[in-house]
């Protein structure tokens, strides 16, 4: 059995193998391309904005990507999941099913719509939501009322599901799509992670009723700060730009606002660099892949740890690429990450899970026994696409 000094010193071996000697961060964005051109012509025009051309591309280029009939861009991806969510009917006193193992930022925008995040499992092999834990618990703790899934525990109804694709990789969308289905639950995708991921031939956040993006500054492709609202629903997708849009109604000239609405609109210099950054996407993903597959032959022969590879019949974008220790080997989860991030590695292991937040703790939960055991046993390693197209020679 491998002792942890060896297992750390083989895992630091590894990276720096693929790496290099310098010092390298978890992920950074990279300009190659169109930015200053397309941000020159914001300044040039004036328009920069809340509206502007660049907005209009933004959303018809991210749509012809995603295959999405919509794309709506919003200030960043955790309004847009507030507003999906919104759009969506979810309401007050609405429990809303999340991971426990995924980003504040998940169950943050179920509290902005007053709704009670419910948290649930996680599986090793998608990191994504365990769905066949999910109908079970489902079938044991919910009744139907009126066409409305209702938790047999607080009375409430259970209005959405949000899954989201941890660090880029698919979750078992068959499985979501079809408990959505029994159960008469809405599912709306945090696809926040997966730009370029796609499940059996088809765009990550385009399965849901809405599923939404984020273009943050460590996210694979970046606009400074944005996300976007994807849906095939046009009456969603109209009601999605109104609220976002101060819920004005059209006038030439007058100030009439027929509900409350928020001021989420992205402005035309961030959209503009997100025009430049599509552009690049296919070569970025191409870099990551490229860079998982380095990873994989430097990790091949060490033991006690698994890279995390793209799930079946899917297509992940290796966002932010994922070592696993095996559960014999957790003890050494400090230790891999002290020694690689005072060496000039950056390393992060996973988010606290979310009932573990003050903020979230008295929210409804089933057991998280894989989701407890996996954040305690994820390393993010260093995943900038500049490692493999040469930004750090
Ligand atoms: C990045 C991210 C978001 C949205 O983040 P913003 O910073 O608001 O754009 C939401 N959910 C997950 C899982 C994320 O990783």
């Amino acid at each position: 059995m491998t002792t942890p000094k060896t297992l750390t010193k083989e895992v630091v071996g590894a990276l720096r193998s693929v790496v290099g000697t310098n010092s390298v961060v978890l992920h950074e964005p990279s300009f190659e391309g169109n930015e200053l051109l397309y941000l020159k012509e914001c300044l040039d025009s004036t328009f920069v904005s809340s509206v502007g051309k660049f907005v209009d591309q933004f959303e018809a280029d991210l749509a012809s990507y995603t295959g999405a009939k919509h794309a709506i861009s919003v200030v960043n991806g955790t309004a847009a999941l507030q507003i999906a969510l919104k759009v969506a009917g979810v309401r007050a006193n609405d429990e809303v099913l999340t991971p426990a193992l995924t980003f504040v930022a998940t169950a943050n925008a179920v509290s902005y719509c007053s709704a009670i995040p419910h948290f649930v499992d996680s599986e090793e092999y998608t990191m994504g939501i365990d769905t066949l834990k999910l109908r079970e618990y489902l079938r044991e703790n919910t009744s139907q009322r009126a066409g409305q899934c209702i938790n047999n525990e607080t009375g409430r109804v259970i209005r959405a599901l949000i899954p989201m694709h941890t660090f880029g990789h698919p979750s078992d969308l068959e499985g979501l799509l079809s408990i959505a289905f029994d159960f008469n639950i809405i599912l709306i995708e945090d696809a926040a992670e997966s730009l370029g991921s796609f499940y059996q031939e088809k765009h990550t956040g385009t399965f849901g009723l809405l599923g939404t993006l984020s273009f943050n500054g460590n996210k694979t492709i970046t606009t400074g700060g944005g996300g976007a609202i994807l849906t095939n629903n046009d009456v969603l997708a109209r009601h999605a730009k109104h609220l976002i849009t101060t819920a004005k109604l059209p006038h030439a000239w007058e100030y009439r606002h027929d509900e409350i609405g928020y001021n989420y609109r992205m402005p035309n210099i961030n959209a503009a660099m997100g025009c430049a950054q599509l552009e690049q996407l296919p070569a970025k993903l191409a870099a990551k892949r490229e860079l998982f597959l380095r990873y994989q032959s430097a990790f091949d022969d060490v033991e006690g740890i698994t890279l995390f590879k793209e799930p079946k019949n899917c297509r992940s974008n290796y966002w932010l690429q994922t070592l696993i220790l095996d559960q014999d080997t957790s003890d050494n989860l400090n230790q891999i990450l002290e020694s690689t991030n005072s060496t000039g590695i950056m390393t992060r292991p996973a988010w606290t899970l979310i009932n573990e937040l003050a903020p979230f703790k008295d929210f409804p939960r089933m057991d998280l026994v894989n989701a407890r055991s996996l954040s305690g046993r994820i390393i993010n390693i260093p995943s900038s696409p500049g490692l493999v197209l040469g930004r750090y020679g």
